[in-house]
């Protein structure tokens, strides 16, 4: 289903090489805001390591946010040294279909990585990537967030029940 994310992770560190090549995942389209900063823009210890670990097994990187914020997003994409757009209109294609082409590898090879799924996954989905979620930073988002995240919780709950369901068969 196109709200589902094809897979769950309280942090964007715990997405391990072992799972990408399980997956066959070359690429990893990544989200900012609530998945490597926090609103107070500060980046957690970690990511920064975890990102570089992957680039040396091969995994290639693209930042896609829809933050208007260039200043922002720069940052971040010079911090993890990765090339980035900004105000991307996920879950709309147009973004994807940038990040996908700079990229250049197939979209069965490429994940999608956020914290919301009415952006990061339902658009990766759209455009058949690998939709991978991920626990936000932080709880304190912006009120449009506010408003998407009890019915994004329902929806996690419910996902992760399945997935439990299915393992107990
Ligand atoms: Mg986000």
């Amino acid at each position: 289903m196109q709200i589902y994310p094809k897979a769950y992770f309280e942090k964007v560190q715990d997405i391990s090489i072992e799972f990408l090549n399980q997956h066959h995942i070359k690429a990893l389209i990544l989200d900012v805001d609530n998945t490597l900063i926090d609103y107070d823009k500060n980046m957690p210890e970690g990511i920064e390591q975890w990102c570089q670990n992957l680039k040396k097994q091969g995994i290639t990187f693209y930042i896609l946010s829809n933050s208007n914020q260039k200043e922002k997003v720069e940052k971040v994409a010079k911090i993890l040294d990765v090339p980035y757009s900004y105000f991307a209109t996920k879950p709309l294609k147009r973004g994807f279909k940038k990040a996908i082409q700079e990229i250049g590898e197939e979209k069965e090879n490429i994940a999608v990585v956020g914290d919301q799924i009415f952006t990061d996954v339902i658009g990766g989905n759209r455009c058949h990537l690998f939709s991978i979620l991920v626990k936000p930073i932080a709880e304190k988002d912006i009120l449009a967030t506010k408003i998407k995240r009890p019915l994004e919780n329902f929806v996690i709950k419910k996902y992760i029940k399945t997935v439990e369901n299915a393992r107990q068969k």
